[in-house]
Formats: structure tokens, C-alpha cells, sequence
């Protein structure tokens, strides 16, 4: 294949500049936990193409159905029936709690959470939304105004209405882990800066893009709580902590004991596929049927096949309680290894959804970005790719394809290991 500097500088003259790297490698070919480049030689992927290939690169369960039904057909809208888009629907629908019924598909995260604001906004006549702080829910217009990082803001209208409330973050926070002092905040925000009534509340329930921020125990029930009394809707993003991948619970909102009101799905929902979902109750659904809506490729048959096929993967080779296990031992050895080195100020997160925070001073929790640059390089150099992230860039975000192994898991730690023994 081509080499990696002749496709950087077809990019660099034929793309955006806005898209970002993170090495200079060409990933040519995936199988299953492993990348590939075009000299065959191989990477343990421990970011899954950002927590999207859920199931493993080129799943062969997922490459077939897919193949299945392009041949048969590829498209038609939802304007014609189709039994690939109504028959993942109710799988879909199934592995939901209570009244979460009813899908509608779309293409993005971006998009998934823009319907779910329009859904909040028409089911209850009110316009003010709430989102955490160090959120990420998407870059259009109006889900970048949910997001809330600097890095991802332009200096462009993303609708108004948008207020922030602390984030409950165990480590950062000023209330440590009592989930419920954070909620007092959100409280504080209802009634200060909104007429009392909202229309929802946004939420991931381990903060992804944020840096693996798993909320305060007990802060989502309170909030809620709060959300509800002034009317609004519970809206919980599942883009990235959905599907098994936090091993205790199928979504991640069960951690916390809560049932939202409208779900978000993307990312790992169609294994790479342009895949993403919308699940709320009959009721709040009935408010999209006030207009015609349409979305050209939502759910469309490949995807849906491609969803549909995650799923029976997902429980055939029961990778929710694989995520458990590895995801237990992974943070198990990646808390001895911050015994050992003092760069390491927090290890965090749940199944295979983690976060090692790196800190150039564990008092002052100084965020240790460019030894966090500089490691992530050394870890490629090794044949392991994380990726990174948090509010200061200086956290490594462990998320692989959810058929990471032990073995893997003891590979990333030493490479860990090693890395930091010699910075
Ligand atoms: N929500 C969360 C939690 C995400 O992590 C992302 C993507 N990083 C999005 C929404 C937006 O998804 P997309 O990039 O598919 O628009």
C-alpha cells in the first residue's frame, strides 16, 4: 500500500486541516484487537477507532451480515418497508428497561443528540437544557453547545439556552465523590438561571472524551430527581458507555440506578458501520409525529444489519462479562503500577471504559501533558495505541475493541511500565 508520508501529504493538501493525528502511521488492515500498517507490522489497539469498534476490526460475524445484505440491497429510505431495520429495532428495543420502546435511527452521535434536544424541547415547551461540564455530545452547532470544552468550540451560534453545572468528578471536584453535594449545584442552577422549568438534562455516565470521569455514586438518582421536579427530561448519552462495555451493566446508566427518559446510542453500536439511535418511550415519541420527519441513510439495511449483527456478537461471546473480567484485572495492575510511578495521579473507570490520569505533581494534581505526548509516542514505538484525552490532554483513555484479552492486558500494562520507567 501507499506509504504513510505519500497519504499525510495527499491529506495535508486534499483535506480539512482541522482533522487532527495521532501518528504518522498507516493503519492499513484490522483483525479483531489488532492494527495493522503497511509494513505488517502490529498494533494492540486500545482505542477501538474511538470506542467505536466495539466487537473487534473486521468482526467476521459483522463482515458477513454486512456483505449479506449489500448484495441483496444497500438502501432505499424508510420510505419502503424493509425487515433488516424493523427486526434490529426490536433487538435493540429489548435490551432496554422500562417504557424505552421506540428507536429512531440516525447516522452520528452529533446527530442522535441533536434529536434527543429537539425531542426534549417539543415534549415539554420548554427551552432550557442542562449538560456537565467536561461533557462531549457532539461538534453540530447545537450539540457543540452541550459540549462543554473549549478545544471543540467555535465561535459560532450553538443555541441558546445551554447552561453548565459542575461536573461530579471524584478526583477534580471540590466535593470529592459525594455525588450528592454535586447535585446541589445543578439544583442551585434550576432555580437561578432557568424559569423554573427545563426541558432536559444531558449526561454520559463515565465522561468519555473528558478523560474516562466516571460521575459521583449517587449523583445521577438526585439529579434526576432535580431534572424531573422541574419537568425536564432525562437524557442519558450512552455513545460511549453502551453496549456491555463497562462489564457490570449492558448501559451505563444501570451503574448509577437510573432509567432516563431518551437514550442516545452511537459509536460502538454499529461496529464502524454510520450507525446511531435515538430510544425513547411511546409517549415522548409521539412529539416527532406532530411533523413529517426524514433521515436518508438512518438505520438503513447495511447498518442495520451491521447493528443487528453486534448485538448477537455481543451476547454469543459474552463480551459483557469479558469486559468485567479484563477491565478488573486491567485496573487492578494499573493501580500497582501507580504505586510505582509517581507520574500516575489517578486510575479510574469501569470494565473497559478506563482512564490513567498522569500528573507531574500528585499534590498539586499538575496535569502531566507533554509527558503524556511523549509516552503515547514510546507506547506506538511498543505496539500499543491508546488514546487520550480529559480537559488538559494529559489522560490516557483505555477503550479497546471488547475482545481485548488478558494477555492483552498484561501487554499494555508492561509496555506502561516501561515507558514510564524510562521518561
Ligand atoms: N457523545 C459522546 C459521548 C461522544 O463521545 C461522541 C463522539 N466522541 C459524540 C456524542 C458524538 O458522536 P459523533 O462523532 O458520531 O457525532
Amino acid at each position: 500500500g501507499p506509504r504513510a508520508d505519500e497519504i499525510l501529504a495527499k491529506r495535508k493538501k486534499f483535506l480539512n486541516p482541522a482533522m487532527f493525528l495521532y501518528y504518522k502511521k498507516h493503519a492499513m488492515e484490522g483483525k479483531m484487537q489488532y492494527l495493522y500498517d503497511e509494513n505488517g507490522r502490529r498494533y494492540l489497539d486500545a482505542f477501538a477507532g474511538i470506542v467505536t469498534v466495539s466487537v473487534g476490526h473486521c468482526h467476521p460475524t459483522v463482515v458477513d451480515a454486512v456483505v449479506q445484505q449489500t448484495r441483496l440491497l444497500q438502501h432505499t429510505t424508510t420510505i419502503y418497508l424493509h425487515h433488516a431495520i424493523a427486526e434490529y429495532a426490536e433487538a435493540l428495543a429489548q435490551r432496554m428497561p422500562g417504557n424505552l420502546k421506540v428507536v429512531y435511527f440516525v447516522n452520528s452521535g452529533s446527530e442522535a443528540n441533536d434529536m434527543a434536544m429537539m425531542m426534549a424541547r417539543l415534549y415539554t415547551g420548554s427551552f432550557d437544557v442542562i449538560a456537565l461540564r467536561n461533557a462531549y455530545h457532539g461538534m453540530s452547532p447545537a450539540t457543540m453547545g452541550l459540549t462543554a470544552h473549549s478545544t471543540w468550540k467555535y465561535n459560532v451560534a450553538q443555541g441558546f439556552g445551554v447552561h453548565h453545572v459542575l461536573n461530579p468528578d471524584p478526583y477534580r471536584g471540590p466535593f470529592g465523590a459525594d455525588g450528592n453535594l454535586y447535585a446541589n449545584d445543578l439544583a442551585n442552577l434550576v432555580e437561578s438561571a432557568t424559569p423554573g422549568r427545563i426541558a432536559g438534562f444531558f449526561h454520559e455516565t463515565i465522561q468519555g472524551v473528558g478523560g474516562a470521569v466516571e460521575l459521583a455514586p449517587g449523583y445521577l438518582a438526585a439529579a434526576y430527581d432535580i431534572v424531573r421536579k422541574a419537568g425536564g427530561l432525562c437524557i442519558a448519552d450512552e455513545v460511549q458507555t453502551g453496549f456491555g462495555r463497562t462489564g457490570s451493566h449492558f448501559w451505563g446508566f444501570q451503574t448509577q440506578g437510573v432509567t432516563p427518559d431518551i437514550v442516545t446510542l452511537a459509536k460502538g453500536i454499529g461496529n464502524g458501520l454510520p450507525l446511531a439511535a435515538v430510544v425513547t418511550t411511546p409517549e415522548i415519541a409521539a412529539v416527532m409525529a406532530q411533523r413529517l420527519h426524514f433521515n436518508t441513510y438512518g438505520g438503513n439495511p447495511m447498518c442495520s444489519a451491521a447493528g443487528h449483527a453486534v448485538l448477537k456478537v455481543l451476547d454469543s461471546e459474552q463480551r459483557q462479562q469479558h469486559c468485567a473480567s479484563v477491565g478488573n484485572h486491567l485496573l487492578h495492575r494499573l493501580r500497582a503500577l501507580q504505586d510505582k510511578h509517581a507520574l500516575i495521579g489517578n486510575v479510574r473507570g469501569r470494565g473497559l471504559m478506563l482512564g490513567v490520569e498522569l500528573v507531574t505533581d500528585r499534590q498539586a494534581k499538575t496535569p502531566a501533558k507533554a509527558e503524556a505526548a511523549l509516552l503515547m509516542e514510546h507506547l506506538k514505538d511498543l505496539g500499543v495505541l491508546v488514546g487520550k484525552g480529559g480537559l488538559y490532554s494529559n489522560v490516557f483513555r483505555i477503550k479497546p475493541p471488547m475482545c481485548f484479552s488478558m494477555q492483552d492486558a498484561d501487554f499494555l500494562v508492561d509496555a506502561m511500565d516501561h515507558v514510564m520507567s524510562k521518561l
